[in-house]
């Protein structure tokens, strides 16, 4: 995700750790599954049980502009549950069955318990339905609905798929997904993966069928309805390309869309194989900036973008394109196994962004021409950032999307380019891919990888640039310096560059 500053995502945030106090001072202890303990987000999932599969049907409704919805969720138990909690918010759940049999359900917080007729017994497997109706445009704390004109969007990073979905909605647990999506003729569903089955009703509506072939988080499923055209074609290794376009929009957004097969190729020679059956960009069919607070979000294999980023020549969009396009890889594939490891997915999609943009010659926000001469800039800044957002890998609800995970990321990755050298470096990040593929990586997981991979014991290296309240010495550039904090603006890189409003580096 690339997040407009003071967007919307902060109070989310801050929602959240209310929502997390409130929860915990209402839920009596004994019939909750419990809590997954994620360090930034600690309301979020639940215990007990993983989510095998999730088959989601959707019926986008025109007149009312709302959703009706099942969800079909198969569940392993990991131990013998009395009570079995899903993450919801906002959904008006009408029935629920376990295995095909009514059950019990009621909602608190952002929970929806179910309670069967019968425990179910740890190693069972559990069939959960939840017939539910949904408004995209609902006021909620927060939301992942992205409401348009003619339907919706799905943005559900961090901790909003709950809102769209009922979910055990943490990125640790990924599943398998189908979904499938009814809407007017007149009008297109689409999801993330692969289309298998179109179903025309013979009533003015038409279900489209969607398999995603790999796993999958749940803050990453996308889900839309919208009067689209679908531009198919096929990219490098003859991977199939599927842009979802606002057909009113086409035209002025199709020299964008025609950047992405030689971002492709480019991101394959760095990173090896794209990991998914398709790729493609969903401009969503809105101009509100309300509507999102964030530029691109990576939905598993089809990209949400404002629409009005794309319209911009290729110098001004490419760097940002190839932050969302490596997100396939470090975010989608490669999954954190927490919301703290975010700087994984960011601080690497900013440095392949800013690698791509200084190699096209493209300067950046601040008139640098090359990597070096940035990473030396923010290297600067790097006190100021430990005290203003914490660590790299420390972050907090409120700072989670602080430019810290995103050019903070990408300076620890360039110290350590700079210890090991760039061939290591490369092993390393590819080794790490291959080792987590359709996966979640803890940070300490990419420490192992770096040490194992150069030879070199990297703990403590790695974890004074991802854990140290003080910026270490940058190998090789004994002559870098830190300002002291107080010394720079509060709001860092931020304040410094003309006109920089994102908290990602790839401006
Ligand atoms: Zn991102």
């Amino acid at each position: 995700m690339v997040i407009a500053l003071f967007g919307p995502r902060v109070g989310l945030a801050l929602a959240l750790v209310l929502s997390a106090a409130l929860l915990s001072a209402s839920v009596p202890s004994a019939t909750a599954a419990g809590r997954l303990g994620d360090p930034v987000f600690p309301a979020l999932g639940n215990t007990g049980y993983r989510a095998l599969d999730h088959d989601l049907s959707f019926e986008y409704r025109p007149g009312s502009r709302t959703v009706d919805a099942t969800a079909v969720i198969t569940t392993l138990l990991s131990r013998t549950l009395a009570h079995l909690e899903l993450d919801s918010l906002g959904l008006d759940v009408h029935a629920v069955r376990v295995d095909g049999r009514p059950a019990r359900f009621a909602t608190h917080g952002e929970k929806l318990t179910v309670t069967p007729a019968r425990p179910l017994r740890r190693g069972a497997t559990a069939r959960l339905t939840v017939e539910y109706t949904a408004d995209p445009r609902a006021a909620l704390p927060h939301t992942g609905w992205v409401p348009t004109p003619d339907g919706f969007a799905v943005a559900g990073q961090p901790a909003s798929a709950h809102t769209v979905f009922p979910c055990n909605d943490h990125p640790s647990d990924k599943a398998r997904f189908t979904v499938a999506v009814t809407a007017p003729d007149a009008l297109l569903g689409v999801a993330n993966g692969e289309l298998t089955q179109t179903e025309r009703l013979g009533d003015g509506r038409t279900t489209r069928h969607y398999v995603s072939r790999e796993p999958m988080a749940t803050e990453l499923v996308q889900v839309s309805v919208g009067d689209y055209t679908v531009r198919e074609r096929t990219g490098p290794r003859g991977l199939p390309l599927r842009d979802v376009v606002p057909t009113a929009r086409l035209a002025e957004l199709t020299p964008a869309l025609d950047l992405t097969a030689d971002q492709l190729h480019w991101a394959e020679q760095h990173l090896g194989p794209f990991p998914f059956e398709s790729y493609g960009i969903l401009p969503a069919n809105t101009d509100d900036p309300a509507a999102f607070g964030f530029t691109g979000l990576e939905t598993q294999t089809l990209t949400l973008y404002k629409p009005g980023f794309l319209r911009q020549a290729e110098p001004a969009i490419g760097s940002h394109m190839m932050h969302e396009l490596v997100h396939s890889w470090f975010g989608d594939s490669v999954s954190p196994a927490t919301w703290a490891d975010l700087w994984l997915n960011e601080g690497h999609a900013d440095y392949y962004g800013l690698l791509y943009r200084y190699e096209r010659g493209w300067p950046d926000a601040w008139g640098h021409t090359t990597l070096v001469d940035r990473m030396r800039m923010l290297y600067g800044l790097g006190d100021q950032w430990r005290h203003d957002a914490g660590p790299v890998a420390s972050p907090t609800a409120d700072n989670l999307f602080d430019s810290q995970r995103y050019t903070g990321g990408a300076l620890v990755l360039f110290a350590l380019r700079e210890k090991v050298g760039a061939a290591t470096f490369d092993r390393i990040e590819r080794t790490f891919l291959r080792e987590h593929r359709y996966g979640n990586a803890t940070t300490r997981d990419y420490v192992r990888t770096a040490s194992e991979v150069s030879g070199q014991d990297l703990r403590g290296f790695l974890d004074d640039w991802l854990y140290g309240r003080r910026t270490p010495p940058m190998p090789g550039h004994p002559d870098w310096t830190v300002a002291p904090v107080g010394a720079v603006p509060a709001a860092g890189e931020r304040a410094a560059g003309p006109g920089a409003q994102e908290a990602s580096g790839t401006i």
